[in-house]
């Protein structure tokens, strides 16, 4: 591998993904920042990134949902840093309704961007890995990876999926010193999830903590949302010299959510 390592995000201008992004560059490596963006604020991220942790970032628009764009974020990334070295495929989005009434364009964009776009980055990323004599895959799944949920069936569907890919590819490279895990987050504090708690305070005529602890963490065990810092630390785990023995296998920070 190369002395400085290179690690690409999917979906890294907002919360697991940048969080994850912050976490590489404080570790040294040069950060490529993804959305299907192409805005001012999106650059910013990663100017910002480079000068706080003084490392090279950059941000590469492509739209995770074509199949074209994700491996062109992959070869651009080996272009402009030499290497990649970690890979994390995190981009992701969510919808919610019955399985007699989910749109079909949001159950085929639901499975391009949070499972398809990872095989084709997958694929992208292992020749150069194995000639660079090694990587780290790291797919963010969920707890819904493992359990399913009533009225997610794509965002289920997806991230089961994105587990027997993890499993599959790790057996296939297990020989290259490249690894392939995926990381199984239970409710996670993101924006995205921040901006729900007014409404849901509203419909349930709750309080913000007991929204929180009765609706928004019912099946979470230790009824607090997990951390994106806590995500990040892990997957900046998988990607050290003490996780290379961990291989096609998951690790769950969920607050204890699938043990039940
Ligand atoms: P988020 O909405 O804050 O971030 C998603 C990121 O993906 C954004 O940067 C967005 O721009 C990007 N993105 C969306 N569509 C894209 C596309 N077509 N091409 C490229 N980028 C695209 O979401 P988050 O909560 O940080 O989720 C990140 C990942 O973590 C997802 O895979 C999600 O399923 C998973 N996850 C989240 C939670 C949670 O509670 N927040 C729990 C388990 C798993």
């Amino acid at each position: 591998m190369a002395a400085t390592r290179t690690a690409i995000v999917t979906g890294s201008t907002s919360g697991i993904g940048l969080a994850i992004a912050e976490a590489f560059a404080a570790e040294g490596c040069n950060v490529v920042i993804n959305s299907f963006s192409d805005t001012p604020s999106d650059r910013a991220i990663a100017d910002r990134i480079a000068s706080e942790h003084k490392v090279a970032a950059a941000y590469t628009q492509a739209d995770m949902s074509k199949a074209a764009e994700c491996r062109a974020l992959v070869a651009r990334a080996a272009e402009r840093f030499g290497s990649v070295d970690v890979l994390v495929n995190n981009a992701g989005i969510q919808h919610v309704a019955p399985v007699e009434e989910f749109p079909v364009e949001k159950w085929d964009a639901i499975i391009a961007i949070n499972l398809t776009s990872a095989f084709h980055t997958i694929a992208a990323a292992i020749p150069l890995m194995k000639k660079a004599g090694g990587g780290r895959i790291i797919n963010i799944a969920s707890a819904h990876g493992l359990v399913a949920s009533a009225y997610k069936s794509a965002y289920v569907s997806a991230k089961h999926g994105i587990m027997g890919l993890t499993k599959t590819v790790a057996l296939e490279v297990a020989r290259d010193k490249i690894t392939c895990n995926a990381i199984c987050p239970g409710y996670v504090l993101t924006p995205l999830v921040e901006a729900q708690i007014p409404d849901q305070m509203k419909a349930h005529k709750m309080d913000r903590d007991t929204v929180v602890r009765e609706v928004m963490l019912e099946r979470q065990p230790t009824k607090e949302f997990v951390s994106v810092e806590q995500i990040a630390a892990t997957a900046v785990f998988l990607a050290s010299p003490a996780a290379a023995q961990i291989n096609g296998t998951h690790i769950s920070v969920d607050g204890g959510w699938t043990a039940q």
